[in-house]
């Protein structure tokens, strides 16, 4: 049983290594990046397709795509105008720094300002791997029900910000907000959150208002 805790903790450093020369590599061509998780549906690559048309005369998108198999999303982001990468994981249920080590290469670096890495949907392990980007974002959404940060704590924990998508399904669904954002604000309290429709628009601007102002300073800073 020792053994095995310690190749679990070999791996996971390895990772951390590799997360942190991903992030020396972003940092040096000044592109804010986030890691954008969530389960299966919960509407990641609905919100790229709502923010790469409004973000990209401002700035240089570049999208990385994971998925267990096909190019279905990179072919979407790819769709309304970001440099868009596919990695197929091939089974793995989640990214993990080598994994964006390896599309980092296939993308024009200097000419970045914005990355946004759409990692496989699942509410567990992409959670325990650090790919080295700046701000996890987790999108949640309305179908999921409203008791998943109190099954799904780990994610909730550890991440910056929080999309609440598809609440133009409220009225159908019973979903008790009060009750999902008291489990969230038990995990992560004073989360930046964001309740919006992927579909109807609603509330979406105040996200990209949001990742406007992150990516300007970004670049200002790290200038
Ligand atoms: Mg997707
Ligand atoms: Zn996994």
């Amino acid at each position: 049983m020792k053994d095995r805790i310690e190749v679990v903790e070999n791996i996971m450093g390895a990772n951390d290594r590799l997360a942190a020369d991903n992030r020396a590599k972003l940092d040096k061509h000044h592109i804010f990046s986030i890691n954008l998780m969530a389960s299966p549906g919960a509407g990641k690559t609905s919100l790229i397709e709502n923010t790469v048309p409004a973000l990209k005369d401002k700035f240089r998108i570049a999208a990385v795509d994971g998925d267990i198999a096909t190019s279905i999303d990179a072919d979407r982001a790819a769709a309304v105008g970001a440099a868009a990468v596919q990695i197929n994981t091939g089974g793995e249920c989640h990214l993990d720094a080598v994994m964006l080590r390896q599309a980092l290469n296939q993308i024009d670096l200097p000419q970045t300002d914005l990355l946004v890495v759409e990692n496989v949907g699942n509410l567990i392990c992409p959670a325990s791997f650090a790919l080295g980007t700046h701000k996890s974002v987790l999108v949640a959404s309305i179908p999921e029900g409203d008791d998943k940060p109190y099954k799904y704590p780990g994610i909730y924990r550890g991440v910056d910000v929080l999309i609440i998508n598809k609440i133009d399904l409220l009225p159908y669904i019973p979903f008790r907000m009060e009750y999902f954002r008291q489990g969230v604000e038990m995990l992560n309290p004073g989360l930046k959150t964001f309740p919006l429709s992927c579909k109807t628009g609603e509330g979406v601007q105040e996200w990209l208002e949001w990742l406007e102002l992150q990516v300007t300073a970004f670049k200002e800073t790290s200038k």
